[in-house]
């Protein structure tokens, strides 16, 4: 596998879907591992090593619908998390 990893300690498995060119800038989009801020009515969950199409010209990041499906229950499923961090918060009127 060719594909740039962001956490290339974690065992991974990349999709090997073929995306589209990208819809907002027509640059190539090629599988990549991504980190998603998924957000729930209980709260942030990061999915980390989600297989993802990143454009190459604009960062654009499209999932496939099975890669949605399988965010969406992990962000709810029950069982312990891999790990658990704190988050700053800032106010924009802080500066
Ligand atoms: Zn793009």
């Amino acid at each position: 596998m060719g594909a740039r990893l962001e956490n290339p300690d974690k065992e991974v498995s990349l999709m090997k879907h073929e995306y589209a060119n990208c819809s907002f800038c027509g640059g190539i989009v090629k599988e990549r591992l991504v980190n998603v801020d998924y957000r729930t009515k209980n709260g942030l969950v990061i999915i980390e090593n989600v297989p993802a199409g990143v454009c190459c010209q604009c960062n654009e990041r499209y999932f496939t619908a099975e890669a949605a499906k399988i965010m969406e229950k992990l962000a709810y499923i029950s069982k312990t998390p891999t790990r658990v961090v704190s988050v700053p918060i800032r106010r924009f009127s802080e500066y």
